[in-house]
């Protein structure tokens, strides 16, 4: 059974593997990470790598970002680089800019328990502060995963390991610090984290702390919206997206995610709808392309909001529009108690339905002012997601691709087509008298 930090609380013994018995090379380090390293190292400070960007490079995938842990004070920090930036209230932070590449370098800190501050807990054991100085041993056992803990010290060029991190690499396994049931009271993101974990690097769960997730997974609805939103977000940009998704539903976090979804999901459809959206999003990240929250969540969303519109129709006999506008701004609502979305992406998300409805209107005017929106790609996309996802839309997605790659003349062509076959026989047009028009 291994060790919860508070029962740590003697020093340890790290192990420290030198630079001959591990995979990290200086040429895999981004430069402006090593020039942090030295000058700390140089003015006598201790100066380590830590967290993702160790074990990525351990594990032979590119870290994403670098980061620093170091005994310097922030304010030490700041006289040494003038390029540096203090940001954070709960826990100051230095930031060295280097054009858009940001080193964020973190003065070691503790996990409570150890601290002579003791009141950073909810009742349910809730870490709701967490800005207490410490030691390096410290700062390893307030991590969430052991792989996650190990540092790669500049001095030595050694990696120190001080809870078996080098282990778990070594056999592909996630294992919390400490006790899984406490580490994920204390805060429930790291069950999103553990599943990002699992799908990103290709690693299992450990037994102890899979069947505490499977346990807690309940417990995801005590993280607030804007916490839930920011993971969601990696999940989307972390280029497994599909994997972690049908991960999170394993699990059964998804539910708590995305709960108006969820009660779907076994619809072939809305599986497949979802599934094929997210294989395309991890396509664009591999290729270096830029992804649509937005969209994504509106692929998300359309089908509790389809039910909710036919519902609205069918109960309170409102034109499909309205229905539409309406079930939006309720499968919305209800969303931003797991999500807090920010009023942009309601916007599109409202957008990206409503242009569902509009691409139906095949008519000369309509369509040409449909093109200039500047949500219609995303809508023709959502459009062409649905016919591969098996909703009767086919034919009108079809057309759409037609138009859409046509010159002007071919599509002259193809709205005389569209609307012969859906206006014959034409019909009395009724002319609107000057105050039907002064009234809109
Ligand atoms: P990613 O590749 O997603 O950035 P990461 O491990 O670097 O993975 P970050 O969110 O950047 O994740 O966090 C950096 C480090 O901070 C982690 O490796 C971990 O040691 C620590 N950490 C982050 N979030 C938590 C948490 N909720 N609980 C405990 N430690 C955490
Ligand atoms: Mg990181």
């Amino acid at each position: 059974m291994q060790k919860t930090p508070d029962q740590i609380k003697t020093k340890i013994t790290p192990v420290i593997i030198p630079r001959s018995a591990h995979s990290i090379s200086r040429r895999l380090i981004s430069r402006n990470a090593l020039k942090v390293l030295y000058r700390l190292h140089e003015a006598g400070y201790s100066a380590y790598l830590v967290g993702g960007c160790v074990r990525d490079l351990l594990l032979g995938y590119e870290p994403k970002d670098f980061d620093v842990a170091t005994d310097a004070r922030p304010e030490e920090v700041r006289k040494l680089f003038k390029n540096c930036r203090l940001i954070g209230k709960r826990f100051r932070l230095a930031h060295i800019i280097f054009g858009a590449e940001i080193i964020e370098v973190a003065t070691f800190r503790t996990h409570h328990e150890n601290a002579e501050e003791r009141d950073g807990k909810t009742l349910q054991g809730m870490i709701i502060r967490d800005n207490v100085y410490g030691s390096i041993e410290d700062d390893a056992l307030r991590r969430d995963f052991r792989m996650n803990a190990l540092y790669y010290n500049i001095a030595d060029f050694s990696v120190v390991d001080y809870l078996g991190g080098m282990q778990d690499i070594q056999s592909n396994e996630l294992c919390m610090i400490g006790d899984p049931e406490k580490r994920f009271q204390e805060d429930p993101v790291r069950l999103l984290r553990a599943v990002r974990f699992a799908a990103k690097l290709n690693v299992t769960i450990s037994p102890e702390t899979e069947s505490c997730l499977i346990r807690l997974n309940y417990l995801v609805k005590n993280v607030s919206n804007g916490r839930l939103f920011q993971e969601i977000l990696k999940v989307f940009q972390g280029g497994v997206a599909l994997k972690t998704i049908i991960l999170l539903q394993k699990y059964q976090i998804f539910t708590h995610l995305f709960p108006q979804t969820d009660s779907f999901i076994n619809h072939e459809t809305t599986q497949k709808l979802i599934h094929i959206a997210l294989a395309h999003t991890d396509q664009r990240i591999a290729e270096q392309k830029t992804i649509s929250p937005a969209f994504l969540l509106t692929v998300i969303l359309w089908h509790p909001i389809c039910h909710e519109a036919n519902h609205l129709q069918k109960t309170a006999g409102f034109p499909e529009h309205v229905s539409f506008e309406r079930a939006i701004a309720l499968i919305v609502k209800q969303q931003m108690q797991q999500l807090a979305l920010p009023r942009v992406m309601q916007v599109s998300i409202s957008e990206i339905v409503m242009l569902q409805h509009r691409l139906t209107h095949r008519r000369r005017a309509v369509v040409f002012r449909l093109l200039d929106r500047p949500r219609f790609r995303a809508a023709y996309d959502l459009l062409l997601l649905r016919a591969e996802a098996g909703e009767p839309v086919q034919e009108l997605a079809n057309w759409w691709t037609q138009f859409y790659d046509s010159s002007n003349e071919e599509r002259e062509i193809l709205l005389q087509a569209v609307n012969q076959i859906r206006l014959s026989p034409p019909k009395k047009r009724r002319r609107r008298s000057k105050k039907d028009s002064q009234a809109l």
